[in-house]
Parts: structure tokens; C-alpha cells; sequence
């Protein structure tokens, strides 16, 4: 069994090692932390898959046995990426709304769920929260965005448009670890929308023969897990698009022994809000708190916690300037 477990190990470093430099370099920046990104989780009992079949013992059925039922999708990236439009093409129907502006389309982050594959898959779409210009309504709409993915995503989605990765994306990634915690990127998938234009051609060659070094470096900080996604597309071929998502997802839970992301900001979250409570309240940026007793001064608590967390976080990425 240990020999077996040992193997295991070796083959996760090896693919480790396959994918780039940096997966280890990530998982390290978790560990030293102070924020404690990952920290234990009660990963729900009743979220994990209960398959007889991997009642058998042995590590590689431990780690499956993990794999849990719900997964939360948190879709991030600049307005106008395709955020919304990905998220119906993983939803399979339009939930959200999709369309050409330069402006938020919508100010709230929005949640949609489907079965998928015997497992429950719930999308969260998100606004601007991760723009450079510190927008005054931006730390409601990321208290809002951690509430809805509470008590974590199991995946964050980074869309971007094929072709125009530039520094405005940068700046979302910049936010991204600020907002969440460096560790994030250890769930991050790369997902790029306008599929078409790669005319047939594939996402790997792109990816890799790309002269975009911010890109080709993001590519190896998040392990490689890329995919991409036409919008337009239908049937088959949509069903395809999400087969790819999700084998990314397949490598993140794997990784990650099948819990989802947490921080501390999530942590707070969920100790102050039961998921039955959620649920009802669907909570929205502009709902008020009056007639929950409480609920502001927890708030306040979040609000607070978030913003030490961006300021720690902010320092570790050497932009305590900003
Ligand atoms: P968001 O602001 O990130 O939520 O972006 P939206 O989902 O609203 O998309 C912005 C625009 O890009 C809309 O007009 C979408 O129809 C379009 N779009 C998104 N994904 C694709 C895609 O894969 N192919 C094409 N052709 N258009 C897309
Ligand atoms: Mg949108």
C-alpha cells in the first residue's frame, strides 16, 4: 500500500513537473501564506460522491472517492471577455445576460445551476470586480461574488478573448490574487472564448507558439489548464466545449484532493451564513440588510476582513503602491 501510495505521489510530481516550473513554486507561495489559502475545510460529507464501487481502499480510490457532487464555477475576467456567454454555454441555456458593451452589462453576480455527468454544476457569473479602477461599488460586488460562490469555488474560470490577451487582463490577474489570495491561481483555468477563430487550428499550438509572454507565463503559472469556448456553438459541439472544461476541473479537484478554494473571507462567509439561508436569501449587491438582525455588523465584519486580506495580499505581490 505505502509503495503504492508512494507511486502516486511520484506520478502527481511527474505530471507536475510535465506542466512547468511553477505548480510547485505555487503550491509552495500556499504553504507560506499567512492567509492560509486551502485551509482544512470541513469539505461537506454530503457533497461527496457515494460510489460503492469506490468503497475499495488504495489512494487512488480515496482520492476519488472525494470527488464531490456540487461543484461552483466562478466566472472572472474583464467585461466584454465573454463571461456571461460561457456561462450559458456550460449552463446549456441563457441564464445570463450576453451582450457587446463596453460596460458592465450587469452590476451583480448572478447564480445558475444544472446536472451535468451526475454532478450538480453551479455557475456563478460576476461583473467588473476585478477592474483596475477601484470602482466605489466594487468591494459590495466582491462581498457579493464570495457570498454567492460561498463556501468556495471548487474552480475559477479566467475568460478572455482569443487573440486579444493584453494588460487589462493582466490587471485581472493582478486582482485576482489580490482579492482572493495568490493561492488562487492553484484553481484557475484559462478559458478562451471566440473559439472559431482558431479556424479548426488548436488551442495547444496557439498557446504554446504564442509571442504573448504575459500569456504563455500565466499558461505555466496555471499548470496548463486551459480550454476554449465558441459561444455560438450548439449541441455536440457545446457539449464538447464543457467535456474540456471539466477535464480541467477533473486535474484541479485532483490536485486539490477534491476541495474547493477557500480563504479566509470564505471562511467568515460561511460560519455567518447557513447554505440554507443562502439559498433563500439570494443574496443581491443592492438587497438591504435591515430586516436581517445582524446581518450588517457581519457585513462590516467581511467587508473588513477582505480588505485586510487585499492589503496582505497586495504586499506579497510587491504592489503595496497601488
Ligand atoms: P462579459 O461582459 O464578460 O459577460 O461578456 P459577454 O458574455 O456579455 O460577451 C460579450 C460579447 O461577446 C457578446 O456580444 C457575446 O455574444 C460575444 N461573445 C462571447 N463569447 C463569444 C464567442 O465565443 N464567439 C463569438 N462570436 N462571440 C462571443
Ligand atoms: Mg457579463
Amino acid at each position: 500500500m505505502e509503495a503504492f501510495l508512494c507511486l502516486l505521489r511520484e506520478s502527481a510530481w511527474l505530471r507536475d513537473k510535465k506542466r512547468g516550473p511553477f505548480s510547485s513554486l505555487l503550491a509552495g507561495a500556499e504553504m507560506e501564506e499567512d492567509e492560509c489559502e486551502h485551509m482544512p475545510q470541513e469539505s461537506p460529507r454530503e457533497e461527496l460522491s457515494q460510489d460503492p464501487v469506490l468503497e475499495l481502499s488504495g489512494g487512488l480510490r480515496e482520492k476519488e472517492q472525494k470527488t464531490p457532487r456540487r461543484l461552483r464555477l466562478i466566472l472572472v475576467g474583464k467585461t466584454g471577455s465573454g463571461k456571461s456567454a460561457t456561462g450559458n454555454s456550460i449552463l446549456g441555456r441563457d441564464v445570463f445576460e450576453s451582450k457587446l458593451s463596453t460596460r458592465p452589462v450587469t452590476k451583480t453576480s448572478q447564480r445558475g445551476s444544472r446536472e451535468w455527468a451526475g454532478k450538480e454544476l453551479e455557475v456563478i457569473d460576476t461583473p467588473d470586480i476585478l477592474s483596475s479602477q477601484v470602482l466605489p461599488e466594487a468591494a459590495a460586488a466582491i462581498r457579493q461574488a464570495i457570498i454567492l460562490s460561498s463556501p468556495g469555488p471548487h474552480a475559477v474560470l479566467l475568460v478572455t478573448q482569443l487573440g486579444r490577451f493584453t494588460d487589462e487582463d493582466q490587471q485581472v490577474v493582478r486582482r485576482l490574487q489580490e482579492v482572493f489570495g495568490v493561492g488562487v491561481l492553484g484553481h484557475t483555468i484559462l478559458v478562451f472564448t471566440r473559439k472559431e477563430d482558431l479556424a479548426g487550428g488548436s488551442l495547444e499550438d496557439y498557446v504554446r507558439e504564442t509571442d504573448n509572454q504575459a500569456l504563455a507565463q500565466l499558461d505555466v503559472t496555471v499548470a496548463r489548464r486551459h480550454c476554449s469556448f465558441n459561444n455560438r456553438a450548439q449541441g455536440e459541439e457545446q457539449e464538447a466545449q464543457l467535456q474540456e472544461l471539466m477535464e480541467n476541473v477533473k486535474a484541479i479537484l485532483w490536485e486539490n484532493e477534491g476541495n474547493y478554494y477557500s480563504n479566509k473571507a470564505y471562511q467568515y462567509t460561511q460560519q455567518n451564513l447557513s447554505l440554507k439561508e443562502l439559498q433563500e436569501r439570494k443574496v443581491t449587491q443592492d438587497q438591504g440588510s435591515e430586516d436581517v438582525p445582524g446581518e450588517e455588523s457581519w457585513m462590516e465584519g467581511l467587508s473588513q476582513i477582505q480588505k485586510e486580506s487585499e492589503e496582505a495580499h497586495r504586499r506579497l505581490l510587491g504592489r503595496a503602491d497601488l
